[in-house]
């Protein structure tokens, strides 16, 4: 409520949030969480809590009147509808030169991602973090978070027989006839309720084309990991649909935090302001960038240093699409959540991870989709615009080149050995390469240069970073396994010495 004054109050609810609010109460500190997007949690007038990706309805958006699908065309036709305003479950975040997509929720992007849990390449970590030790984090903070995410393991045997992985069975016969190798990719989604799905003897979920507008069942999203076992401490609050518009040093100690609490509009109903003596940012990588900088720029954390808003990278993303053959289909029913990746990472040429990624259209499409992540060098800043009043990213489509050329050598290969070509219809009317969107959005307060080795934030003791905003624009796979793991390196430090 207003004029509260609270131990300590995370600023989002995903992955480093969740981290921060379950660290903080098992160690005794009432804790309040303030997340702008809803709590997903009540079913609508159909009886589910999300909505279908094959028919998005006003729960798919966060406040926009049609949809932004990643994949916007069907020969070359636009396929984006009219949706009502409405608080949804996943943001496109519009920039000049790219569109980040976010969850917003309680629980984060744990809401509407594809759940593939994956431990970055060790050399590729201590390259990335050097001031971080690398043997406590493999040893002690990867399998810590991995066991609290409830990451689990496809069963190999099941996938080869499986119709839902079809799609990425082939994708992997013709990576490893053009001289690839391939991996599975751990999930957080249960693959023994998938398995039940496969048996039609449970709802289906992943194999109702559910993914990036949230799964109605399946998947161990983080509101039922980290932030439930924070909430069974009973010391956590968590605020949902109020965003913070401000953080500041309070006149009584701590800092004075004010935020907009939001219908389902995005109107803003009340204006209330609490006071926190610690604060953990953990809006995402966008979020708590903007949210420094904006506060830099007005002269309400004057000293932050120059290095916040820099060091923003896109994970090297790309997403590219083949034609098959008529004789290589990949199958109606495809599972939302993909299992398997091309691993190309030790190619000095041009390093090249590339989840096979499912197209659940529901129906034969002969298509093999792939998110390719690539060792992008290009970095960009965020800034504070005082005509606009907001805070713009200086990322150009155009420093994408490097992932497109990485991706190219790969995919030219596969598609010169298989005798197929590239889809041209789904980013755009001839357009191959889905080159201006990222699913990974990282940086823009790297750990160790806009905060100490541990996220605290020079110049405001008991202001820290938690999220993905530290992790300097690549991790050369999915990023969430890593921020996790991050954060809980730098709670425990913070806990043990803070506080
Ligand atoms: P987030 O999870 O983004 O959480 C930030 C939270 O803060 C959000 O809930 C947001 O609403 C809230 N917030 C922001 N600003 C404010 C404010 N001012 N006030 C209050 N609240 C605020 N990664 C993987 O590892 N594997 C995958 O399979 C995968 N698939 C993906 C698929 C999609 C469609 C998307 C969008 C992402 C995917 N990702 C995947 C990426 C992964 O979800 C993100 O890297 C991760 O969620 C980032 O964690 P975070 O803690 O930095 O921030």
């Amino acid at each position: 409520a207003n004029d509260d004054h609270v131990p300590a109050l995370v600023i989002g609810s995903g992955y480093g949030g969740a981290v921060a609010a379950l660290r903080l109460t098992q160690a005794g500190i009432a804790t309040v969480v303030v997340e702008m997007g809803m709590a997903w949690n009540t079913p609508g007038s159909d009886g589910k809590v999300f909505c279908g990706m094959l028919s998005p309805d006003q729960r798919s958006y966060w406040l926009r009147t049609t949809t932004d699908q990643p994949l916007g065309y069907f020969l070359g036709i636009p396929v984006n509808k009219s949706i009502a305003r409405y608080t949804g479950v996943l943001d496109s975040e519009k920039f000049p030169g790219i569109r980040v997509y976010q969850g917003r929720g309680v629980g984060g992007g744990s809401l509407v991602n594809g759940g593939m849990a994956v431990v970055p390449k060790r050399d590729y970590f201590a390259q990335i973090l050097p001031s971080v030790d690398v043997a406590s984090m493999y040893d002690t903070y990867f399998p810590r978070a991995n066991a609290a995410l409830g990451v689990n393991a496809i069963d190999p045997a099941w996938f080869e027989t499986a119709d839902c992985y079809q799609f990425a069975r082939v994708s992997r016969d013709q990576a490893k006839a053009s001289g690839y190798a391939t991996t599975f990719l751990n999930n957080v989604y249960d693959f023994g309720y998938m398995k039940q799905e496969q048996a039609n003897t449970v709802p289906r979920s992943a194999l109702a084309s559910e993914v990036i507008y949230g799964n109605n069942y399946g998947k161990r999203s983080l509101d039922k990991t980290y932030l439930a076992a924070a909430a069974a401490t009973g010391r956590l609050t968590i605020t949902a649909q109020h965003a913070v518009t401000a953080v500041a040093p309070a006149a009584a100690g701590g800092y004075s935090v004010t935020m907009n609490q939001l219908d389902t509009a995005g109107a803003t109903v009340a204006t209330k302001t609490v006071r926190a003596d610690r604060v953990f940012f953990a809006a995402g990588s966008v979020g708590t960038s903007k949210l420094l900088v904006a506060m830099r720029a007005q002269g309400r954390l004057p000293n932050l240093p120059a290095a916040v808003g820099q060091g923003w990278g896109n994970n090297g993303n790309v997403m590219v699409a083949r034609a098959n053959h008529i004789w290589n289909t990949t199958g109606a029913l495809q599972s939302g959540m993909p299992a398997m990746g091309i691993d190309n990472w030790a190619d000095p040429a041009g390093p090249v991870f590339a989840e096979i990624a499912p197209f659940p259209a529901g129906t034969e499409l002969w298509i093999s989709l792939y998110l390719a992540i690539t060792k992008n060098p290009n970095r960009a800043q965020f800034s504070w615009n005082s005509s606009t009043g907001a805070v713009g990213l200086s990322w150009q489509t155009a420093q994408n080149q490097p992932a497109v050329n990485a991706a190219k050598r790969v995919f030219d290969t596969i598609n010169k050995a298989q005798a197929t070509v590239y889809r041209s219809d789904l980013f755009g009317p001839n357009k191959v390469w889905g080159d201006d969107l990222t699913y990974h959005p990282l940086g823009g307060c790297v750990l160790n240069q806009a905060t100490d080795n541990y996220g605290r934030l020079p110049g405001y003791p008991g202001l820290y970073v938690v999220d993905g905003s530290l992790i300097p624009g690549s991790t050369g796979v999915n990023p969430f396994v890593t921020i996790t793991a991050l954060a809980e390196r730098n709670l425990e430090r913070i806990l043990t010495t803070d506080i």
